[in-house]
């Protein structure tokens, strides 16, 4: 059992059945007693999932191997709440790692995807949807005049890097430091301790011929970038970037740093793609190239695009584009690209974001400047090092007292700090990323109760 004192009770107590208020020494004050988490059934599924899945899991983080302690099996969720197994309650600062901008089971997509299940889960054949979806993508990224569904953002990404060497006729990649494009081979790249240093692979099974193409740069800093070029002029096919990395935990682009990167490959006839699979519809309608003010040649988008389906999208120039397979010479497939079930989603998801634009991103941002400002505060109060990285409504709690601009000031947070305050927070009911080197992302469900909770929480883990 752990002790949360508030001074709030109305706003959080409702939240969790079990826990209940108790007077405060002083007057007006409260103490929420927290139940201490059972997690008897999600431990036996666990048990049973390791007998059939390599660590319990399909994605590795899910695991908790960096944070420690059992996962809890997620048995449903609604709006900005999960429930498990064991009938806990958790309120969600994670969102499916992102996809959930308008909570879960957002009434409007729930219903999109029942409709779209009885007319039939896939055709292997066109539908007016993927053309629906494709122009409410294009009426929110205007640079993307063509694009292609598949179903995922690895496939997305892994694509538009395909595309950009057959449409240049060249063979290497920058990616920096830090970045995650998915699982591909040549984007599983660690980050490199030398300045345009020849790619190391990040993984097991990935030959270092595979990723001897992928150059991988600290983020941030332009130089490194001029300085690839200078010595490959006419070699480098793209640069690949996630605008707003979200893969590191949470690290905002210096300010020019994108439009450096813009000009850079303009005047070396590099291709820009911008990896907006977290950012895009998520930092703005937009995304960061509407923030920032950037246009890219290619963009990838995938979690929100889908509606928590399986979907990603890559896309951009037209002249580009058609050099994709039927038009032109580089092949891309998918049995389920385009899925009927996830382009209704997505259409559902989409239109209810164009339509209430100004709403969802103003209340984003103010609900997640509520929480993110909250907790720091409390850190402050408690004397912990705190760095809050945030846009909108993505953000990170980096536990170090350093400015984080790049992949190694991240790296330099204390991460079992981190896993302490993770699970202290777990305890008290709110679920974080699992790792220090992830996003947290705030939904349109979130509210002043939510913001009251995951405050009152903070100062139960790092003031007791
Ligand atoms: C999640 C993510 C990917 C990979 O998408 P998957 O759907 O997990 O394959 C690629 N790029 C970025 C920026 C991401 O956040």
């Amino acid at each position: 059992m752990s002790l949360i004192p508030s001074t709030s009770t109305a706003l959080v107590a409702r939240h969790w059945p079990g826990n209940r208020w108790i007077r405060g020494e002083r007057a007006g004050t409260f103490i929420l007693e927290c139940m201490a988490l059972t997690l008897t059934r999600s431990r036996e599924l666990q048990l049973r999932a390791e007998q059939l899945l390599p660590g319990g899991v399909d994605s590795p983080v899910r695991a908790f191997r960096a944070v420690g302690g059992d996962p809890p099996f997620v048995k449903r969720a609604e709006g900005a709440y999960l429930f498990d197994e064991d009938g806990n309650q958790y309120l969600d600062l994670f969102g499916s790692w992102g996809p959930m901008i308008l909570g879960h089971a957002f009434p409007p997509v729930v219903e999109a995807i029942q409709q779209a299940a009885a007319r039939g889960a896939s055709f292997g054949a066109s539908t007016a949807a993927e053309g629906d979806l494709a122009e409410l993508v294009q009426r929110c990224f205007p640079v993307v005049e063509k694009l292609r569904f598949v179903s995922s953002g690895t496939e997305a990404c892994m694509s538009a890097i395909r595309l950009a060497r057959g449409f240049t006729g060249r063979k290497f990649v920058i990616k920096f430091e830090g970045c995650y494009h998915g699982h591909s081979d040549a984007m599983l790249v660690k980050a490199g301790s030398g300045v345009a240093t020849l790619g190391i692979p990040g993984s097991a099974g990935v030959p270092e011929e595979t990723v001897m193409h992928t150059l991988a740069l600290p983020f941030n800093d332009l130089e490194v970038v001029r300085a690839a070029f200078a010595a490959r002029p006419e070699e480098i096919a793209c640069v690949i970037v996630e605008p707003v990395v979200g893969n590191a935990g949470t690290i905002l682009p210096a300010a020019g740093y994108l439009e450096g990167l813009r000009e850079i490959t303009t005047e070396f006839g590099a291709l820009l793609i911008v990896d907006e699979v977290m950012t895009g519809f998520r930092l703005s309608l937009g995304g960061a190239q509407q923030l920032y003010g950037i246009k890219p040649d290619l963009t990838t988008l995938g979690k929100i695009v889908g509606g928590g389906l399986p979907c990603g999208a890559f896309g951009g120039r037209a002249d580009v584009m058609d050099y994709l397979a039927p038009l032109g010479p580089v092949y891309q497939a998918g049995t389920l690209s385009g899925n009927p079930l996830a382009m209704a989603a997505g259409i559902a998801m989409l239109s209810h974001l164009i339509a209430h634009e100004d709403e969802v991103y103003s209340g984003l941002e103010k609900t997640t400047r509520a929480i993110a400002e909250g907790v720091a505060a409390v850190a402050r109060e408690a004397g912990v090092a705190l760095t809050t990285n945030r846009v909108g409504s993505m953000f990170t709690w980096f536990f170090t007292g350093d400015a984080v601009t790049d992949f190694a000031s991240a790296a330099a947070s204390d991460t079992a700090a981190f896993g302490r305050f993770h699970r202290a927070m777990l305890e008290a009911g709110v679920w974080l990323p699992a790792s220090q080197f992830e996003a947290a992302f705030i939904s349109t469900a979130h509210g002043k109760a939510e913001i009251a909770a995951v405050v009152e929480a903070a100062r139960g883990a790092l003031i007791g």
